[in-house]
């Protein structure tokens, strides 16, 4: 999956929300939460095409864009990519600070409740390759 950047991302959330959507509505809704220039997105937009994961297509005479993957999959992708880079051991901390800054919903708990008691194991096995991993054995 090709790598997107932080700022690259905000442009991708504008389009996911409005898709599809001109350029004067992607600069109008990102200069109202960011301090950019019109070529700023116009260069971030263009990068995003170049990556292919935007698409352009004609409205009369003026170029709408849309996104060619889907956001759920690349948040889900960029989850795992972060839980990759720690150790098994470490995981669950990683997912305990996320949920702990996060409120959640009555059907959230009862979903990660059922899943937490399914989940259960006795010992968590290092899995990193050797000389990579800092955790205490
Ligand atoms: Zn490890």
């Amino acid at each position: 999956m090709e790598k997107i950047s932080t700022a690259e991302f905000e442009i991708m959330r504008a389009i996911w929300s409005n898709e599809p959507i001109h350029t004067k509505d992607i600069i109008t809704i990102l200069k109202a939460t960011h301090d950019w220039s019109d070529s700023t997105i116009k260069t971030l937009l263009a990068r995003l095409v170049n990556k292919g994961v935007v698409g352009i297509s004609k409205n009369g005479n003026k170029f709408q864009y849309y996104s060619t993957f889907d956001k759920t999959k690349y948040v889900e992708h960029e989850m795992y990519t972060l839980l990759s880079k720690v150790c098994n051991k470490t995981k669950m901390q990683v997912l305990i600070d996320m949920i702990s800054s996060i409120n959640m919903s009555e059907e959230d708990y009862r979903t990660l409740s059922t899943l937490l008691s399914e989940k259960q194991t006795s010992k968590i096995e290092c899995d990193c390759p050797k000389g990579l991993c800092n955790e205490k054995i």
